[in-house]
């Protein structure tokens, strides 16, 4: 007897996403889900089970001769028990089939990297063991103790976490000790991920308005809910108490924020509350510490998690509740393969689960909007911010108009000058965003004009100052100013132009030269511990004024902070893609509500657009009629949430090859999707993406726009494994990508 294994094997490629027959006649049972070694095409790959195992009759030799098949006896089990438990392993076969990628790709994403189905998993971290002396007998004389062992004693008395042999001193007393029972050395496993300094967070009472939207959600009957919620309305408090109940009834919960940075005072908040029962999972954890606090939860010992995006497929034994907060953020979805949505794999974790699923935001997507005011998703609002503090007063700035320019600077205008210098006089803090890093956007030769752009990507590089280089943002190219000379006339002297977060730092310390001022980007964040340090030296009141990215806007609770400034408001709206109008609603609604969070604080908006309706509408902080403007717009122009989108991407290093391949892939849609049954999707394409070449491949883009998913899932698949010609030739298919282009 042996067992016929269906093994899918480690590559993450669509011709080679299906079972292959592997057989096991060895001792034990084999199981769906362990992880196998097997010899694949003359190599030793790494392999999972992906179906129940059938027990065979007679002996594999027999079976191969019968059958005319060369079935291979797998190498090695990895495993003893299954890596994925049944609900986590079903919910791994559906999003494969959504989101059209290979299955071992939705497992990687799924498992810490010491779990992967690949076998760089082997050479990962295991589980780490420390031996520690604990306190284990109380039954004493003291008489029988000498000095030394009695202060050793009181030692562990107080030390609950054990004390390591190097932290004692006298090692007689501890053998002394160990010898009459009341201390033994005791192994245990390690976990990696460090302590977490408890911050005292106190218990709020939760307001009449919070008491009442956390009831509508404890008590409801629906799967789905939406807290729709305006900034500083205390969401946080509504998702504690939630999670209280949750674990109170003896089942786990997993709360996600959009970005990393945003973990740390939320498992900071939840260990205070919970200890160790809290666990975190984020990409930027190291690959022992995502293994530790994998383990910890997969085992029961951490029942609420913490993360980002990643920690959606956590395996929470018995889970009640899921918590997306920040649910409109862009960042839930990967851009990466396997390209899922945390949203959407939210969804699919709580259907027909007996769970609850709590999307919040002050801004809702329009997708999560939509749903609830038909019905689908469960409404719950939170109208006023927490103390009754008023929303921000938000003025609008024309930079257009050029009484409120002068020579000095043509983005710091005089009545932003004016606002900032009262705030400072108050001892109040400023934050100002603008979304573009580096010093300048355009670097020119001063003598022909030509612009210089990155080879690679054919755009413009970013001037950085302080680095003295010019740099791609799409790639990782980088000049040093000084040896720039200009491709097309020879010239040696350049010149910039435009605005990035380096020259306004410059500009505004040549205004308020008594400010102290911190520049928060990617560029000053990018060491490991910076951007955890600027935002809380900020919240301190460390600096007066902070400029900065997108990254300012984010849900940071920064109380001294009475004005927030949009620089630029009409960089992100002219940016093409269907989205635009959303993003840049979002964004300043997010930066307005990082103002006046202890009493009403103002934001002001700078364009070159000030009768945009957008932006208008923005000031007018209206998020109801912002829904009601850009549905109305979306319905115009087909876009979800009236349709689906699926973007396909071709690409290659020869434009022409490529540009061929995408009709090809053209035709094949439209003789699968249109000619053969009708037509059943909207294809638009080939077209040219916003970056049309990166890091030297030319890229076009086919945009599908559907309805009805079951319809087109045949084709869909079939396009997967699609020849192309040249081998360098890729096709990406990006289910419900977040912009069009
Ligand atoms: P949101 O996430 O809705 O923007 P937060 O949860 O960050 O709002 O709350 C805003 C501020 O109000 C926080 O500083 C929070 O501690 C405070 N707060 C909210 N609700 C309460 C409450 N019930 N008791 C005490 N403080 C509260
Ligand atoms: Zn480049």
């Amino acid at each position: 007897m042996f067992y016929l294994l269906a093994v899918m094997i480690e590559h993450g490629v669509m011709n080679l996403n299906h079972p292959f027959s592997y057989a096991y006649s060895g001792v034990g049972k084999p199981l769906e889900g362990l992880r196998v070694r097997v010899e694949f095409g003359h190599k030793d790959l790494i392999g999972f089970i992906v179906e129940k195992p059938k027990e065979i009759q007679g002996n594999l030799e027999e079976y191969n001769s019968a059958s005319q098949l060369k079935v291979k006896e797998i190498k090695e089990l990895l495993d003893t028990e299954p890596i994925l438990n049944e609900e986590l392993l079903s919910l791994a076969k559906t999003a494969a089939a959504y989101y059209l990628c290979p299955f071992i790709e939705v497992l990687k994403a799924m498992l810490p990297p010491s779990l992967r189905p690949d076998t760089i998993s082997l050479t990962k971290p295991k589980k780490a063991y420390e031996e520690k002396y604990y306190l284990t007998g109380s039954s004493y004389d003291s008489k029988d103790l000498d000095r030394n062992e009695l202060k050793l004693l009181e030692r562990f008395k107080a030390e609950k976490d054990g004390l390591s042999r190097s932290q004692i001193s006298s090692k007689i007393s501890l053998i002394k000790l160990e010898k009459k029972g009341l201390v033994s050395l005791i192994k245990k496993e390690k976990l990696r991920l460090a302590k977490i300094e408890d911050e005292d967070f106190e218990e709020h009472e939760l307001s009449q308005e919070q008491e009442k939207a956390y009831q509508a959600i404890a008590e409801g009957t629906n799967e789905v809910y939406l807290l729709e919620g305006v900034t500083g309305s205390g969401k946080t408090e509504v998702y504690i108490k939630l999670i209280e109940k949750t674990i109170k009834e003896g089942k786990g919960a997993i709360i996600l924020v959009p970005e990393i940075s945003l973990t740390d005072r939320m498992i900071a908040r939840f260990r205070s509350l919970f200890g160790d029962k809290a666990a975190l999972i984020h990409s930027g954890l190291t690959d022992a510490q995502k293994y530790d606090e994998y383990l910890s939860i997969a085992r029961g010992d951490a029942p609420i998690v913490v993360g980002a995006r990643s920690a959606i497929f956590a395996p929470v034994k018995n889970l009640g509740l899921i918590i997306l907060d920040e649910e409109h953020v862009e960042s839930y979805k990967q851009d990466t393969m396997p390209f899922y949505d945390a949203r959407k794999i939210a969804l699919l974790r709580v259907a027909n689960q007996g769970r609850k699923l709590v999307f919040g935001s002050a801004t809702p997507s329009l997708e999560c909007k939509a749903r609830a005011e038909k019905g689908i998703y469960q409404l719950v609002k939170l109208e006023s911010r927490f103390n009754d503090v008023k929303l921000p007063q938000v003025d609008l700035i024309d930079l257009s108009d050029y009484s409120n320019i002068d020579y000095d600077s043509v983005i710091i205008s005089l009545p932003l000058r004016k606002r900032i210098q009262e705030t400072l006089e108050r001892k109040e803090q400023v934050i100002l965003l603008l979304n573009r890093r580096g010093y300048a956007p355009i670097y020119y030769c001063r003598h022909c004009q030509k612009i210089l752009k990155c080879p690679s990507c054919d755009r413009p590089l970013t001037y950085h100052k302080e680095d003295k280089a010019v740099t791609c943002h799409h790639c990782s190219y980088v000049l040093k100013a000084e040896d720039l000379v200009c491709p097309k006339c020879g010239g040696k002297v350049f010149t910039y132009s435009g605005f990035g977060t380096e020259r306004v730092e410059e500009e505004l310390e040549r205004f308020f030269p008594q400010a102290r001022i911190v520049r928060f980007d990617a560029d000053t964040a990018r060491k490991k511990g910076k951007y955890h340090q600027i935002i809380t030296e900020f919240a301190a009141g460390a600096y007066d004024i902070m400029i900065g990215t997108q990254m300012v806007a984010k849900g940071h609770d920064f109380p001294s902070v009475s004005l927030a400034v949009a620089l630029l408001a009409d960089q992100s709206l002219e940016f093409p893609s269907y989205k635009a109008n959303e993003d840049t609603f979002d964004l300043l609604t997010q930066l307005a509500g990082r103002a006046g969070r202890k009493e009403q604080g103002y934001a002001l908006i700078q364009t070159y657009s000030p009768s945009n309706p957008v932006i208008k509408l923005a000031c007018q902080q209206d998020y109801e009629a912002f829904y009601k403007y850009e549905m109305e717009n979306r319905k115009q122009r087909v876009y979800p949430p009236y349709c689906f989108l699926i973007n396909i991407t071709i690409s290659g290093k020869d434009l022409s090859k490529t540009e061929e391949a995408s009709y090809r892939v053209k035709d094949y849609l439209i003789s699968k999707l249109i000619r053969e049954k009708g037509k059943r999707t909207d294809i638009f394409g080939p077209a040219k993406p916003f970056i049309e070449k990166r890091a030297d491949r030319y890229y076009r883009v086919i945009m599908l726009k559907y309805k009805n998913r079951d319809l087109i899932q045949d084709a869909l698949v079939g396009l997967n494994v699609l020849p192309l010609g040249e081998s360098d030739l890729k096709l990406v298919i990006d289910v419900d990508p977040s912009s069009d282009i």
